[in-house]
């Protein structure tokens, strides 16, 4: 999708510092980091929102979900604990409407959020 920042992320339209790379996936420091560890994983198919997930992504979403525990436990926060979140839609606070989980560790964080 012409118009998608993390599309074009994943065209190498627009730099992003990345973490981890594969077919379907790829994490990248997120620009405005909350945390000391803020990363976004992302598929490289557009999807704009969790509400625009089907069957078929069921595996794709999985993937996302293992590849933050990964990406977490890479930079030693297995243990420690981190956060996963999905922003879906204007109230939670969405801004870019390709779909991404945002990891963040490093610090303690709080519950419930803001
Ligand atoms: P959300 O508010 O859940 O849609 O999150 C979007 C996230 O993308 C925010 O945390 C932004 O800081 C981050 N972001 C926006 N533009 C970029 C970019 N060019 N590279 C990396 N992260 C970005
Ligand atoms: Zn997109």
């Amino acid at each position: 999708m012409d118009s998608c920042l993390f599309c074009r992320i994943v065209a190498g339209e627009i730099p992003a510092t990345t973490v981890y790379e594969d077919d379907d996936l790829l994490v990248f420091r997120d620009i405005n980091p909350q945390a000391p560890m803020h990363v976004l994983v992302i598929p490289k198919v557009h999807i704009a929102t969790v509400n625009d997930l089907t069957p078929a992504h069921e595996a794709l979403v999985g993937a996302m979900v293992r590849c933050a525990a990964q990406v977490a436990k890479d930079h030693g926060f297995d243990g420690s604990g981190y956060r996963t979140v999905f922003n879906c839609n204007a109230a939670a606070g969405q801004t870019v409407f390709h779909i991404h989980l945002h990891v963040l560790g490093g610090r303690t964080l709080t519950w419930p959020p803001g």
